[in-house]
């Protein structure tokens, strides 16, 4: 999108406001699918808890991806955007044996990471194929050596337990239909994720009722200038061709599975603001912009770059500027980032701002979430209000201290 596009929505729909880009998550997309061409079955499903609105999960049916969902709310969303409980995988961590079976229920595919869970659910419902998320235990080292880590990960099933797993599926007689990881952490070294697949393969050898395998995700994209990218293309290549020879030898063609989140919709992202004040310490040039933490979280909570732009003086000198929300509480969007000049009531505009970004937002100091709003067909689509004084009151409870009766009892 142009800046005078963004602009336009700051204008029509007021600031705080994001902005998605239809024609960017449509493209990452096809790029994704492309780069595994030569796989016959693949399945994209969109991670819904990057971005959660329904007219995003609309715009992805359209395109036949299928949604991960990581919560029976998640599920209950994908159904209403319109999926089919055979397009919706359910990858939770850590929730009751009754979510699971709701799911379930439901017709939706169920992925169970957990050996106990495992054992009630089989026992209970054989005729239910599952499948299981493995922990590989390999994670990208910092200078992208191959390290052995993620021991003490709560995610997943260790692959040391694989013993233990198959005497629980042997004893409930259930069948196992999938097999899948996902580590985490972003891929920055394409042979550092072949070889977690190497493992993955191995342990699917063990199970004889495949129909698919899934390697969750970890697509790294660029935040900032220099950012490595996942080579996407070269490892659709590289892990095809490991994938074919796994189905031949396997004997039958299964389907590869995938489960991106924040590579289809981050950079499809932006986050426009208006700057209330623009304030001069002896040290710093703050920019105070008309949000923080309770809008755009990643910043504050896992020291994320999020680049900042002045849309409405793209020609102007640059200068250091800090920009900081209007929490009470330390939100600093950005340190000493050179940025063309602010004036006060400029839009500044924060990019990446798809994947992780409102679907962490928050009411804290009883602010509105912002409004949303996608960009489709050259048209500026509102695909969520800005909440209302309504919205902040709605679900609280008032005891009444005036009555005579609950005044004794405060007494
Ligand atoms: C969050 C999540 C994803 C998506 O991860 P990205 O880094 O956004 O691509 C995929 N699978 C599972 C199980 C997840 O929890």
């Amino acid at each position: 999108m142009t800046n005078s596009q963004l602009l336009q929505v700051a204008e029509e729909f007021g600031s705080p406001v994001y902005v998605y880009d239809s024609e960017k998550i449509t493209s990452q997309y096809n790029r994704l699918t492309n780069a595994f061409n030569d796989v016959k079955h693949l399945k994209i499903n969109y991670a819904v808890k990057a971005l959660s609105n329904i007219s995003i999960l609309k715009l992805f049916n359209t395109l036949g991806s299928g949604i991960d969902t990581v919560s029976i709310q998640e599920v209950n969303l994908g159904l209403a955007a319109g999926f089919k409980p055979e397009q919706i995988i359910f990858t939770p961590n850590g929730v009751s044996l009754s979510e699971i079976e709701q799911a379930a229920q439901l017709g939706v595919q169920i992925n169970i990471d957990n050996l106990s869970i495992l054992e009630q659910f089989g026992t209970k419902h054989p005729n239910v194929p599952v499948c299981i998320r493995i922990n590989p235990h390999v994670m990208a080292g910092g200078n992208a050596n191959i390290s052995v880590g993620h021991i003490d990960s709560k995610f997943g099933i260790s692959i040391h337990q694989i013993p233990h797993l198959l005497r629980i599926v042997e004893n409930t007689k259930m069948t196992i239909n999938g097999i899948h990881m996902h580590t985490g952490s972003d891929i920055l070294d394409i042979d550092v994720f072949l070889y977690a697949s190497e493992i993955l393969f191995e342990t699917a050898n063990q199970f004889k009722n495949l129909d698919f395998i899934d390697f969750g995700s970890g697509f790294k994209v660029p935040y900032k200038t220099g950012d490595i990218e996942t080579n996407i293309e070269e490892l659709g290549k590289k892990l095809s061709t490991k994938f074919n020879e796994f189905c031949k030898s396997y004997g039958k063609e299964l389907t590869l599975a995938f489960e991106p989140g924040k590579f289809l919709v981050s950079e499809a992202g932006t986050f426009l603001t208006k700057v209330n004040a623009v304030k001069q310490t002896t040290s710093t040039v703050f920019a105070q912009v008309d949000s923080g933490f309770n809008h755009l979280i990643r910043p504050m909570f896992y020291g994320s770059h999020h680049d900042i732009i002045n849309i409405s003086n793209p020609k102007g000198r640059e200068r250091f500027y800090t920009v900081v929300g209007y929490i009470c509480e330390t939100d600093t969007f950005g340190n000493n980032r050179r940025i063309n000049e602010i004036n006060e009531n400029d839009v500044l505009a924060f990019k990446n701002a798809g994947a992780y970004c409102f679907s962490m937002a928050s009411n804290y100091n009883s602010r509105y979430r912002p409004a949303e709003v996608l960009w489709h067909n050259k048209k500026a689509h509102l695909i969520r209000k800005r909440e209302t004084f309504d919205d902040i009151i709605k679900n609280q409870v008032e005891v009444n201290f005036s009555n005579k009766k609950e005044k004794e009892l405060v007494k």
